[in-house]
């Protein structure tokens, strides 16, 4: 018995979601920024967007891309990777003179990060509405929304547009906050709008709080009933290497584990969750065993180098989840 899921079935269409997609270049020394020259590794596939969407993919979910690369190598090798992985790659433009989007990460020893990023001024930053964008939507069946897009004009527009007629054909959102409350300028009030239109919550840490429009001080249980009185009906809370709470509106909470493994790259567990999440339950699959999944892709991918290389099929999970020790509950 899979219970009650606010998720569109995976019939229905695609999950779609848009944004940036990235050629990654990671330092493989840890220390502070890239004054002086240093040993790099990469390119590697990412973009929190487009991690999402590779994890939804490789699960077995059908999937959709929408985003803009330039007509260059790191371009090519976004686009065959997640047409390789099974995302419908049509509605992402090539641009014929802005370059892909880059992102340069380097760690620092106390696992923070320095980022040197072209973003929206690539490729990336000319995303708009075309009529592959326009032809992909209107047949999606559902829209994940990483908080990050919110702050682009041109691509919150798209997503106003795009989250009505989805859900106008029985289709359904999810958002994942993606930032912390000192990056967040909640701009014209869209991070409430958005809220106010997603089904399925996928927030970690502080971001509960900042969803509940309101402070840590306020405590869990007071924030998820603040989300659920905004019309939202599934909660997921990332708790990283401790593991994850989904919180249903009827009162059902399901706590799941994290796997136990080497953290060797943190960048994009809370989005290849997220994919794996939100495919699964697509699919039919319960919370619980959603969960494991989901659990399970976050893990997998911070054991490798690179934000999307950990990202796994779905047999690759299935042995992942059989061969990992988990810890307590
Ligand atoms: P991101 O930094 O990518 O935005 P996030 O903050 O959204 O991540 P996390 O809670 O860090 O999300 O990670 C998502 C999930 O991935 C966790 O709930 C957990 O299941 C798994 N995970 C993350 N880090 C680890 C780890 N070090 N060990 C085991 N599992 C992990
Ligand atoms: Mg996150």
């Amino acid at each position: 018995m899979a219970g009650f899921n606010p998720l569109a079935p995976d019939h229905l269409g695609p999950t779609a979601c848009m944004g940036e997609i990235l050629a990654e270049i990671v330092a493989t020394t840890v220390g502070a920024g890239f004054a002086e020259p240093q040993p790099l590794i990469g390119p590697y596939s990412s973009g929190a967007p487009a991690i999402f969407i590779d994890q939804c993919g490789r699960m077995g979910g059908s999937a959709a891309m929408i985003g803009a690369v330039g007509d260059d190598d790191f371009g090519r090798m976004n686009t065959d990777r997640l047409a390789r992985d099974g995302v419908d790659v049509s509605a992402i433009a090539i641009h014929s003179s802005l370059p892909t989007g880059t992102a340069f990460v380097r760690y620092q020893n106390d696992g923070c990060r320095d980022f040197v990023f072209n973003m929206w001024t690539s490729a990336a930053g000319s995303l708009s509405w075309t009529p592959a964008v326009e032809d992909v939507i209107a047949r999606a069946g559902h829209l994940h929304v990483v908080g990050t897009s919110l702050g682009h004009d041109h691509i919150w527009q798209m997503i106003e547009r795009a989250a009505p007629l989805i859900k106008a054909r029985g289709g359904t959102v999810s958002l994942d906050p993606n930032q912390r409350k000192e990056l967040m300028k909640d701009t014209d009030g869209r991070f409430a709008k958005m809220i106010a239109q997603t089904d399925l919550l996928l927030p970690s840490d502080d971001e509960l709080f900042l969803a509940a429009n309101g402070v840590p001080e306020m405590g869990e249980a007071d924030a998820i009933h603040a989300i659920f009185a905004q019309g939202v009906c599934e909660i997921v809370l990332k708790r990283g290497d401790v593991g994850a709470t989904c919180f249903q509106s009827d009162g059902t909470v399901t706590n799941a584990p994290a796997f136990i493994v080497k953290e060797v790259d943190p960048t994009g567990a809370g989005d290849c969750f997220g994919g794996a999440y939100v495919a699964a339950r697509r699919l039919g699959i319960s919370v619980a065993d959603a969960l494991t999944y989901a659990c399970a892709a976050g893990a997998r991918n911070v054991s490798m180098r690179g934000p999307m290389e950990g990202a796994g099929m779905r047999a690759q999970l299935n042995r992942f989840i059989a061969d990992t020790p988990r810890g307590a509950l």
